[in-house]
């Protein structure tokens, strides 16, 4: 059993997609954190995110790296949607993905092409979106929350523009860019609060599941 879930940035989709796994006791892979990792690995090797073979170069990044929490930052996000626009990376990531997608057991992936590249064989795919707003708005939240990025505290205005950049590179890509599958099921969350969007998700999620069956 496959759950691709796949969305802009900030949608809330990673969040949605962990505890659905957690749900359904199925292992769960971030391929975001994977894109993150080589931006990160980029810089930290002097390279150019905006050159093939420097991003190529930073797919061999050592697994350890996955676990640093300054992946997390806006700055690695942004390295993260460059390096990702470039398709010898997107084709050094690809096993890996698919690798995890046909575990014995079923798997669920997040990402932006996991329906339509990774696993278009998913049995369940879901789209999950909000508005461009409410995706900033979030992200500016969590932040402050969390105290994830040691710069000071971004504008919510930054934020913003920072999100419509990054939805312009994934959707204007040439390579797998960011769009719903056909048979996906496409849920919009700007008005639903944590709960509300985790109901829904995963109501869809067993609805598709009980007509696979059927
Ligand atoms: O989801 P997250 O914000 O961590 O992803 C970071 C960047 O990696 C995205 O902006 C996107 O450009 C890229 N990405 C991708 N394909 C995926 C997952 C992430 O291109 N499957």
């Amino acid at each position: 059993m496959i759950i691709a879930v796949d969305g802009p940035t900030a949608s809330g989709k990673g969040t949605l997609a962990k505890r659905i796994a957690a749900h359904l006791g199925v292992p769960y892979l971030d391929t975001g954190l994977l894109y993150r990792a080589v931006g990160r690995q980029v810089a930290i090797n002097g390279g150019d995110p905006d050159s093939e073979a420097d991003a190529l170069a930073a797919c061999d990044f050592p697994d350890e790296l996955l676990e640093d929490d300054i992946l997390r930052t806006e700055e690695v996000g942004g390295l993260a949607s460059r390096v990702s626009v470039h398709p010898a990376v997107r084709q050094a990531l690809f096993e890996r993905q698919r690798a995890f997608a046909e575990q014995p057991g079923g798997a669920v992936l997040d990402g932006r092409d996991i329906g339509t590249v990774i696993a278009p064989d998913a049995d369940v795919k879901l789209f999950i979106t909000a508005s461009v707003q409410e995706r900033a708005r979030r992200r500016w939240l969590e932040m402050i929350d969390k105290h994830i990025d040691h710069e000071e505290e971004i504008p919510l205005a930054e934020i913003e523009k920072d999100v419509v950049a990054r939805d312009a590179r994934d959707i204007n890509r040439k390579d797998a860019p960011l769009k719903a599958a056909p048979d996906a099921l496409v849920i919009d969350t700007t008005s639903f609060d944590r709960e509300q969007a985790f109901e829904t998700v995963l109501e869809a999620v067993e609805e598709a599941l009980r007509e696979k069956r059927a």
